[in-house]
């Protein structure tokens, strides 16, 4: 007799889960993906003890329809992509279908939603087990409420750190996703208190400014630029604001926050002799271009992504950097204060 088994869903979700669902930032992550891929404008997020109690985005976008409701919780189930042509050409931030699977098996979750045009629906998912349904009547948008995270995996809860650091993590989280959708308003509360907005006017200065105050704000130079493949925008520090370690450095590629040390160090090239030893720049860079061009599935988190023209990019950046801070070396004294 062969000794392989399948594993039932619920432990494959749960296994998942491990990968996607790291700490309450991590829900925060997704439920936000999902409310911008829902094409919201308006998404407000409310916290008690840090998300170790509950988390609840509320958002103003398309809505599920009651015929979706229970799929959303399938693992490998999505309304994102539907071949292999679209894995490569990914339009949004979620394709992977696997963010409510995950984060309903390791928390008591409820789900109110509605498209608008019909009745909406209530969906109780505990540890991955429908507990109940029912219609519900509400507004076009989605609610999700998510309790007790880690309730059936002791060993991960106990992993948690203090109110203070996750709630740290959340902030880092919040940030990341206003940075790089500025046409989105945010609110965010904590314990009942407003902790975090954007106005959502599309104006990135605004909420750099909201992130990092009004001294950094008004120290930040525009930058814009193209080559053939690529459109980089956003806002970069002058010298004189620089900080001792490398977060301040934000890459939102097709509005998707990523890391990649490849282009921190095109920026680092792009300052050149600008900056101090020791200190990094503050820099917000948004890069646009064909999805075709960049490889999102690289791992669960989706934060890293490969580039299949990568010297040209790394170009652009570099060049279109110094060109800013040199410029703004050349302008006269007295216009400098402006
Ligand atoms: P993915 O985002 O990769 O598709 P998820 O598990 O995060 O997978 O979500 C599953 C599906 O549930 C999504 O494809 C989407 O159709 C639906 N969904 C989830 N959250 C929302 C939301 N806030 N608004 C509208 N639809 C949503
Ligand atoms: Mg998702």
């Amino acid at each position: 007799m062969g000794q392989i088994v399948q594993l039932p869903d619920e432990l494959s979700n749960k296994i998942a889960a491990g990968e996607v669902v790291e700490r309450p930032a991590s829900v925060i992550k997704e439920l936000l993906e999902n409310s911008i891929d829902a094409h919201s404008q308006w998404i407000k997020i409310e916290l008690e003890e840090a998300g170790l109690r509950s988390i609840k985005v509320i958002d103003d976008g398309d809505g599920i329809s009651p015929d979706d409701c229970e799929k959303a919780f399938f693992r490998h189930a999505t309304s994102k992509i539907i071949d292999e042509f679209d894995l490569f050409r990914v339009k949004t931030l979620g394709f992977r279908g696997e963010a409510l699977a995950s984060i309903s098996s390791v928390s008591q979750l409820t789900l109110r939603t509605s498209t608008g045009d019909q009745a909406g629906t209530e969906l109780v998912v505990h540890g991955g087990e429908i507990k109940g349904r029912d219609k519900h009547t509400k507004r076009k948008g989605t609610e999700i409420t998510v309790e007790h995270l880690f309730y059936n995996t002791p060993a991960r809860l106990k992993y948690l750190k203090t109110i203070h650091t996750e709630l740290g993590h959340i902030t880092e989280t919040i940030n990341k996703m206003a940075l790089s959708h500025p046409d989105v308003r945010f609110e965010c509360y904590h314990n009942g208190k407003r902790i975090f907005y954007t106005p959502g006017n599309g104006n990135l200065l605004q909420v750099i400014q909201q992130i990092y105050g009004k001294k950094i704000a008004q120290n930040m130079l525009k930058i814009e630029n193209n080559s053939l493949d690529y459109n980089i925008s956003g806002y970069i520090g002058k010298p004189e604001i620089t900080r001792s370690n490398r977060n301040f450095i934000s890459l939102i590629v097709n509005g998707r926050f990523i890391k990649n040390p490849a282009i921190n160090k095109a920026i680092f090239d792009g300052y050149h002799t600008f900056l101090p030893i020791g200190r990094y720049p503050i820099v917000v860079l948004q890069i646009d271009m064909d999805p075709y061009l960049v490889d999102v599935n690289v791992h669960p988190a989706k934060t890293e992504v490969r580039f299949s023209k990568e010297k040209e990019l790394f170009d652009i950046v570099k060049n279109t950097v110094y060109q800013t801070l040199h410029r703004q070396t050349l302008i006269p004294q007295g216009a400098k204060k402006e």
